[in-house]
C-alpha cells in the first residue's frame, strides 16, 4: 500500500515509521520545514525510544521518506492519513480543528481517485462529516472516502503500542475504504490484534470516551490517595486491592500529582464541549476535570506545607519535568502548575529532566536547569520527584540527604518507601501513604 501521513509529530512519525516497517511505502509530510530537514538528515525531532533505528532501517530499505510537499506526496496514495495537532482552542476548550480542515483542503486539491482519507487525529464527533464535505466541495468528481482511525499509542511506549495494540478502531461504512484499511492493518490482524469496524461517529467518540475513562480512573485513585492520607491508609495497597478485581484492572491506578500531557487535559475538555453542544451533560467527566485542576495546584501547597517555612529566595529541587517518563513532551505537564505555585511562594526552582529540558526551557524562564540530579539537591530545602524516570529510581539517597539543606524528600510518584528514605536520613512524604513524620 502507498500511504501518505500528513503531520510528522508524535503520532504521524511513529505511525508512518511503523507502517513502513510492515512493508508499506510511506511518505511522512509536515509543513514544518525544520522538522522535515532534520528527518531527511536522519535526526529525530522528538524523543521516542526505538524510533531512530526504525526510521533509519526503513529509509535505507527505500520504504520511508519525508517531504514538505503535500501535493506531490498525496498524488499516488492509496491512503492519506491526517495526523495533525488538535489542541484546545484558546479561550473555550473546544478542539481546534483548523489544522485538520486545512490539511483536508490541501489533500482534496491533489489526491487522485480511489483514495481513502483517514483521520488519525483526535477529533470531535462529526469532524469526519465536515472533512468529507470539504473534500466533496473541492473535488466533486473524485472517488474519495473519509474514514476515522483514532490512535491509542502512548508516548514513551509508542512503537510497542502501535505494533501490538489492544484494538484497532476503524470508522467507516464504506466497503472500498474498509478493504483498503484492512489491507493496511493486515500485519497486525495476522498478529491477532482485533480490528473493530464501527460507524465514523462511533470511532470518533471511542477515542474521547477512552481518554475520559482513563482520566477518571487516575482522578479516582488520586482522590482515594487524599482519603488515605486523612484516615491513615496506604493508597498503593488500596490500588492493589481494587486492581486485582478483573472488572476494575490494575492499570491507571497509580496515585500522583494529577494527569497532564498532550491528550487527557485537552480531550476531556473537548468531550465536555461536545456534550454541551448536544445538551447531554457529562457530570462525571466534569468532576474529573475540576478535581484534576484543583489537584495540580494543591501539589504546590503540599510541598510548601511539608517544608513549613517562608520560601522567599530559598531553593527547591525538582526531578522530572515531562508529563511522564520516556518522552520529551512538556505539553500540559503537571510540573508546570507545580512550579508556578512554588515560584508564586517565592521559591527558586532548580530542575533536571533526562529528555525534557529543551522543551521545558522556554516554558519555565525562571527555573535553573541542572545537568544531573545531585546538583538539583545541593543546598535545597527539599527535593521533589515529579516524574518517575527510571534514572530517578535508584538514587543514592544518603548522598542526597547530605547535599540537601533540609533532608526532605517529596516523592509525588511513590517510587521510594518511607523506610528506605528514613534509613538514608531523609524525611519522606509520598502520595496517599501513612507518614510517620
Ligand atoms: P504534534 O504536534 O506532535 O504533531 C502534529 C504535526 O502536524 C506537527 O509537526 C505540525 O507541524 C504538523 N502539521 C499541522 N498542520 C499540517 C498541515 N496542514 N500539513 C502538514 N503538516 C501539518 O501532535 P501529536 O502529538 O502527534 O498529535 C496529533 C494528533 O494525534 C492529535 O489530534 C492528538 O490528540 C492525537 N493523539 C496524540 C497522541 C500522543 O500521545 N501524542 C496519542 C494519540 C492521539
Amino acid at each position: 500500500m502507498r500511504i501518505t501521513m500528513i503531520g510528522s509529530g508524535y503520532v504521524g512519525l511513529v505511525s508512518g515509521a511503523c507502517f513502513s516497517d510492515f512493508g508499506h511505502n510511506v511518505i511522512c509530510v509536515d509543513h514544518d520545514q525544520e522538522k522535515i530537514a532534520l528527518l531527511q538528515k536522519g535526526v529525530m525531532p522528538i524523543y521516542e525510544p526505538g524510533l531512530a533505528d526504525m526510521v533509519a532501517n526503513n529509509v535505507k530499505a527505500g520504504r520511508l521518506s519525508f517531504s514538505n510537499d503535500l501535493a506531490s506526496s498525496v498524488k499516488d496514495a492509496d491512503a492519506v492519513f491526517i495526523a495533525v495537532g488538535t489542541p484546545s482552542r484558546r479561550g473555550d476548550g473546544h478542539a481546534d480543528l483548523s489544522y485538520v480542515f486545512a490539511a483536508a483542503k490541501e489533500i482534496a486539491a491533489s489526491v487522485s481517485d480511489n483514495t481513502v482519507v483517514v483521520d488519525k487525529s483526535t477529533v470531535p464527533v462529526g469532524t469526519g462529516d465536515e472533512v468529507e464535505r470539504i473534500i466533496r466541495e473541492i473535488a466533486p468528481d473524485k472517488k474519495i472516502w473519509v474514514a476515522s482511525n483514532p490512535e491509542f499509542l502512548r508516548e514513551g511506549a509508542a512503537i510497542g503500542d502501535f505494533k501490538r495494540p489492544d484494538r484497532i478502531v476503524i470508522g467507516t461504512e464504506n466497503p472500498e475504504a474498509r478493504e483498503i484499511m484492512q489491507e493496511i492493518y493486515r500485519p497486525l490482524y495476522l498478529n491477532q490484534s482485533p480490528i473493530l469496524f464501527t460507524s465514523r461517529r462511533s470511532a470518533e467518540l471511542i477515542k474521547y470516551a477512552s481518554n475520559a475513562f482513563l482520566a477518571t480512573k487516575i482522578t479516582f485513585i488520586n482522590e482515594m490517595a487524599d482519603l488515605c492520607e486523612a484516615v491513615g491508609g496506604d493508597v498503593q495497597d488500596v490500588a492493589r486491592g481494587i486492581g486485582a478485581d478483573n472488572r476494575i484492572g490494575s492499570k491507571f491506578l497509580h496515585a500522583g500529582p494529577g494527569y497532564g500531557g498532550s491528550c487527557f487535559p485537552k480531550d476531556t475538555l473537548a468531550l465536555l464541549k461536545t456534550a454541551e453542544n448536544f445538551a447531554t451533560p457529562l457530570r462525571v467527566v466534569e468532576s474529573v476535570v475540576t478535581a484534576n485542576n484543583i489537584r495540580k495546584r494543591a501539589m504546590a501547597r503540599k510541598v510548601l506545607q511539608a517544608i513549613g517555612k517562608d520560601m522567599r529566595g530559598q531553593k527547591i529541587g525538582l526531578l522530572g519535568l515531562t508529563f511522564k517518563p520516556n518522552t520529551d513532551d512538556m505539553r500540559d505537564a503537571p510540573s508546570l502548575a507545580l512550579i508556578q505555585g512554588l515560584e508564586d511562594a517565592g521559591a527558586i526552582i532548580h530542575a533536571y529532566d533526562p529528555e525534557g529540558m529543551v522543551q521545558a526551557r522556554p516554558l519555565l524562564p525562571n527555573v535553573v536547569f541542572e545537568d544531573e540530579p545531585y546538583k538539583v539537591a545541593e543546598k535545597a530545602e527539599a527535593l521533589v520527584i515529579v516524574t518517575e524516570w527510571d534514572a530517578f529510581r535508584a538514587l543514592d539517597l544518603k548522598r542526597i540527604a547530605g547535599l540537601l539543606k533540609t533532608p526532605l524528600l517529596l516523592d509525588l510518584r511513590n517510587i521510594y518507601t518511607e523506610e528506605e528514605a528514613k534509613k538514608a536520613g531523609l524525611v519522606y512524604h509520598g502520595i496517599g501513604r501513612p507518614h510517620a513524620g
